[in-house]
C-alpha cells in the first residue's frame, strides 16, 4: 500500500506541494521510522487554499440540497466500500489497532457523511405570520469553514466536521495534526471523486502556526477545532476578534461512578473501553473510575483478570487489540503522570511500564487508592491510565464527580432505573452514559460543557453551528410612516 501522499495538500480538487514549508516526517509508532514525508502549508498554500474555497463555496451553496446531500452519501459509500485500506492507513497514522480503526473510523467518518447526507435537503427555515404581513427565516451557510484536528480520530474528526459543514453549503479548509497528517487526505480526495466541486473540501498540513494564521484570516467564516484545552484557549479568543463562529472539542476528566448494585462485569467492560481503547488517548475517557466501597476489591480483582487478555504488537495484525502511543512525546508525557501518581502516593496496581518490545508502548494502568487532589485525579493524562477512587453515597459520588474543570463525559453503572436518571440529571457534562461507555452516534449531540467546550457536534444539533438564521420580513399593505 502506499503511504507516502502523492502531495502534502489537496486543494481545488488536487494535490498540491510546495517544498518550502517546513519538514514534517510521519512516524509509524510501532517502529519509530519515518514512513512519509510532508511539508507544512506556506502563506501561499494558505492563500490559496481559503481563495479556492471561497470561490467554491459560492457555487457549492447554488446547489440544490438533495444534490449535495448526495454527494456526501456517494463519499460515504466510497468510504465503506474502502474501509480496509483507509483503516490500514488510518492504523499507519495513529498506532491504533486495525481491530479498531476498521470498525471505527472510516465507518464513523462514513456515518457523519451518510448522515448529514440525509439531513440536508431537511435544513429549512420557517414560516411566521404576522396577520396578513409575514416573516419567513432562511438558513444560510457561513461560507468558509476551518477545520482543526487533533491527531487520536483523524478520519472521523476530518469527516465529523467537514460532513455538517458541506451539508450546509458552507466549504472547508481543514487541517490535521502534524502528527497524523495522511487520513484526512484521503476524506479530500474521496469527496471529491463523490462529485463535490474542486475546493469545496481542502487539506493542508502544518504545524500550530498554520493553524494560527488560518484562524485570523478575513476570507474566513468559522473556526472548528478539536484539541486541547490550551489550544482551545488561543483559538476562541484569535476567532473572537474577528467575532467568528466557533466549535470547540477540547478535553477532559470524566467520572465514570459504579454502583454496588451495577452488574460487575458490565462495569469492568465500561471501565476498559472508558480508558483502553485506542490506548487511553479519547477525549471522553473516564478516567476516574469512582467504586462504591462494598464492591472495590471484587471490581479491581475483575478488571486485573480481564486486562490479561490484553494483545499488544503489531497494530496492523487483527488479533491485536492494544497499540501503542502516537508518540514518543505522548509516551514521555503519560510516564510523567504515572511518576506523578506513584511519588503523590496512589497505589499502582497494574501496568505503568513500557513492555518490552518495539513501538511507543505504555502498559494499561490502573492506580487505586486516588485522591481527589492527585495530579492524576485532576490533569487529563490522554494515555491508559485508569485512576479508581473509593465512595460511599450517589450524593458523595455526584459532587466528587462534578469537582473539576472539565464537563465533557460522564457515565454510571447500576441497577437502578431511578438513581441511573437522576445521576445523569446531576453530571455537570455535555454527553452522559447509563450501563454502558464511550458510545458516539452520530444521530446523538456530542460535546462538552464548562472548559470542555463550546457547541455540538453530529446529530441536527450540529447543524446550528455550521449556519446561520436570516430573517426575512414581508409587508402585504402600504406602509405608513410618521412624516
Ligand atoms: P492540541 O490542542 O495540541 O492540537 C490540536 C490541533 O490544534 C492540532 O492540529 C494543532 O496543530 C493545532 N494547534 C496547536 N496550536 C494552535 C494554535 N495556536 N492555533 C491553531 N491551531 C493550533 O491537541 P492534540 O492534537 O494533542 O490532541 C489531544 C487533545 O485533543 C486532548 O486534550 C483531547 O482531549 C482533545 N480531543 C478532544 C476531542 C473532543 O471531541 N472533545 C476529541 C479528541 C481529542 P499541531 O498538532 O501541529 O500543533
Amino acid at each position: 500500500m502506499q503511504i507516502q501522499p502523492t502531495a502534502s495538500h489537496f486543494i481545488d480538487g488536487k494535490y498540491v506541494e510546495d517544498t518550502a514549508g517546513e519538514v514534517i516526517e510521519v512516524i509509524y509508532p510501532y517502529t519509530g521510522k519515518v514512513i512519509a514525508t510532508l511539508h507544512a502549508a506556506t502563506p501561499a498554500i494558505v492563500g490559496q487554499a481559503l481563495d479556492a474555497a471561497r470561490r467554491a463555496q459560492k457555487e457549492w451553496a447554488g446547489w440544490s440540497a438533495t444534490e449535495r446531500g448526495r454527494v456526501l452519501r456517494r463519499a460515504a459509500d466510497i468510504m465503506r466500500a474502502r474501509n480496509h485500506d483507509l483503516s490500514v492507513l488510518e492504523t499507519y497514522d495513529t498506532g491504533k489497532p486495525y481491530q479498531e480503526t476498521s470498525v471505527a473510523d472510516a465507518t464513523s467518518g462514513a456515518d457523519a457523511l451518510e448522515y448529514f447526507g440525509g439531513l440536508a435537503a431537511s435544513i429549512t427555515g420557517e414560516y411566521i405570520p404576522l396577520g396578513d404581513d409575514f416573516v419567513y427565516t432562511r438558513r444560510e451557510p457561513l461560507g468558509v469553514c476551518v477545520g482543526i484536528g487533533a491527531w487520536n480520530y483523524p478520519t472521523q474528526i476530518a469527516c465529523w466536521k467537514g460532513a455538517p459543514a458541506l451539508a450546509c453549503g458552507n466549504a472547508m479548509v481543514f487541517k490535521p495534526s502534524e502528527t497524523t497528517p495522511l487520513s484526512a487526505l484521503k476524506v479530500a480526495e474521496i469527496l471529491c471523486e463523490a462529485g463535490a466541486p474542486a475546493g469545496v473540501y481542502n487539506v493542508i498540513q502544518g504545524y500550530g502556526a498554520v493553524g494560527a494564521s488560518l484562524i485570523t484570516d478575513p476570507r474566513v467564516d468559522k473556526v472548528s477545532l478539536t484539541g486541547s484545552v490550551p489550544t482551545g484557549r488561543k483559538v476562541y479568543a484569535a476567532a473572537a476578534e474577528g467575532i467568528r463562529n466557533v466549535t470547540m472539542e477540547l478535553g477532559g476528566k470524566s467520572p465514570l461512578v459504579i454502583f454496588d448494585d451495577a452488574d460487575l462485569e458490565s462495569a469492568v467492560s465500561g471501565a476498559i473501553l472508558g480508558n483502553f481503547y485506542s490506548s487511553g488517548q479519547v477525549c471522553s475517557n473516564g478516567t476516574r473510575v469512582f467504586v462504591q466501597n462494598g464492591i472495590k476489591d471484587a471490581f479491581l480483582k475483575r478488571l486485573t483478570e480481564r486486562l490479561a487478555g490484553v494483545k499488544m504488537g503489531d497494530p496492523q495484525d487483527p488479533d491485536v487489540n492494544f497499540g501503542p502511543m502516537v508518540s514518543e512525546k505522548q509516551r514521555d508525557i503519560v510516564e510523567g503522570f504515572i511518576a506523578k501518581g506513584i511519588a503523590e502516593g496512589a497505589t499502582l496496581v497494574c501496568g505503568g511500564k513500557r513492555p518490552d518490545m518495539p513501538g511507543f508502548f505504555l502498559e494499561p494502568t490502573v492506580f487505586a487508592d486516588v485522591s481527589d487532589d492527585m495530579t492524576i485525579a485532576r490533569d487529563e493524562i490522554f494515555g491508559p491510565v485508569m485512576s479508581v477512587f473509593d465512595f460511599d453515597t450517589e450524593e458523595e459520588a455526584l459532587m466528587r464527580a462534578n469537582d473539576t474543570i472539565y464537563g465533557l463525559a460522564a457515565g454510571v453503572f447500576t441497577a437502578d432505573l431511578t438513581r441511573g436518571h437522576r445521576m445523569a440529571a446531576g453530571f455537570a457534562a455535555g454527553t452522559c452514559y447509563i450501563n454502558t461507555y464511550n458510545d458516539a452516534p452520530v444521530e446523538a449531540p456530542f460535546g462538552g460543557s464548562k472548559l470542555s467546550g463550546v457547541g455540538r457536534e453530529n446529530s441536527k444539533a450540529a447543524i446550528e453551528y455550521y449556519s446561520q438564521i436570516k430573517s426575512v420580513y414581508v409587508r402585504m399593505g402600504d406602509l405608513e410612516a410618521p412624516f
